[in-house]
């Protein structure tokens, strides 16, 4: 087999990646390729992916239930650590119950191809992330895409698929990862609940981040009960790694017996589910760190926009600075790193053509001073652009 061709074509647009390699533990700074950089780029929106306290509750977990956990969850892989964190992530739901995936890619693969089959119709977000599409594609449901966040087109496509489906789902990413904005949620329970569908909620980006307890959309907009199925992970502000999807007793079960994500994989390594135990007793314990990164961000969007930079309207850490073309994305994120800020380009297909962009984050970690940084180094790198 020979990809050379399509290399080169992926070069001539711009839309090569390559791989950069990190030398240090993700956290305020890190050392990418042997050089100290800002980091701008992580999920790690609490600041907790190398809290020693995590660190501490892995080694526990490590010490006392080995590396691996030999076998699935339904085989030799199941102990009370998975269980223990299930019931302390239903309880931060405000669910009956929570089930476990290795990665929040399975556990959205696995709730979509579970919960609808041929017959079924899912109606998505035109901007989800690649999980949920793939989830769709893979359960053979008739996928009917809307525009992002428009609840007219959303009515309509209700309205059409009346008497026509076993099962409507709704699935939609809670806040989406490359525009940080988040889901009119109160909308789409209303057209569900109008038209006899269920929601799906991906919760990635909002966990740990949005809401009066860090639950995510649900906590932030008052919804308890009302979304079917809510996704999450613990990779991101959790500082570790898994998915999990969270509902009634029955939606669990169901997934135990019919998820293949969840029959088929080895259960995850205690040492993650102890560190993720860790992080949500500190989303409890610490809500400031959650106060901060979203005081922090607004301050840096609101600085960004009045130095005439195209910043998408967010309320979360996920600040979208739109660049256009891939090439010229990618040569600002170059000079941001020259400048000593890590915020890789954004490019197609991730994100709609002409739309490529540096995607910055912002953590608990983060400073006022870091984001005066930030702001002086895209001013230096349009400045550059320009000449
Ligand atoms: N959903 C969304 C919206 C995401 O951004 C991501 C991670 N990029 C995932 C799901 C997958 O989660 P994980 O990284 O835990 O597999």
């Amino acid at each position: 087999m020979d990809f050379n061709q399509e290399l080169q074509e992926l070069r001539a647009q711009g839309l090569h990646r390559r791989l950069r390699r990190m030398d240090s533990a993700s956290s305020r700074m890190v050392t990418v390729e042997g050089r100290p950089l800002l980091m701008c780029a992580s999920n790690n929106y609490l600041g907790l992916a190398d809290d020693p306290r995590l660190t501490r509750a892995a080694q526990e977990a490590v010490a006392e239930f080995g590396t691996g956990s030999s076998g699935s969850r339904l085989t030799t892989g199941n102990t009370q650590l998975h269980e223990k964190l299930e019931r302390e992530l239903a309880a931060f739901k405000d669910t009956e119950a929570a089930l476990l995936f290795n990665t929040g890619y399975m556990a959205n693969l696995a709730a979509l191809s579970a919960l609808t089959g041929t017959g079924d119709l899912i109606l998505s977000d035109r901007l989800n992330h690649a999980s949920l599409i793939d989830g769709a594609r893979l359960s053979r449901a008739e996928v009917q895409v809307y525009a992002h966040c428009d609840l007219a087109d959303l009515a309509q496509k209700l309205a059409g698929a009346q008497g026509k489906y076993r099962r409507i789902l709704i699935a939609t990413d809670g806040v989406f990862s490359m525009d940080g904005d988040i889901v009119p949620l109160p909308g789409i329970c209303g057209l569900a609940d109008a038209y006899g569908a269920d929601v799906l909620v991906d919760d990635a980006h909002a966990t740990g981040v949005l809401g009066a307890n860090g639950a995510g959309t649900v906590d932030h907009f008052g919804l308890q009960g009302r979304v079917a199925v809510q996704m999450g992970t613990l990779s991101k502000a959790l500082g570790a790694e898994g998915g999990y999807i969270a509902g009634s007793r029955s939606l669990i079960d169901f997934l135990i017996n019919r998820a293949r994500p969840f029959i088929f994989s080895t259960a995850q390594s205690p040492a993650v589910v102890g560190a993720a135990r860790k992080a949500l007793e500190l989303v409890h314990a610490e809500p400031q760190r959650r106060q901060h990164v979203r005081q922090l961000a607004d301050h840096l969007r609101e600085k960004l926009a009045e130095a005439g930079f195209c910043v998408l309207p967010s309320e979360t850490p996920i600040l979208g600075v739109v660049i256009g073309a891939a090439e010229e994305a990618v040569q600002f994120a170059e000079l941001l790193e020259a400048a000593g800020i890590f915020a890789p380009a954004i490019r197609p297909p991730t994100v709609p053509p002409g739309t490529s962009r540096i995607r910055l984050t912002l953590t608990a970690l983060h400073t006022e001073a870091d984001c005066a940084a930030i702001l002086t180094a895209f001013q230096a790198a349009r400045a550059s652009l320009e000449q």
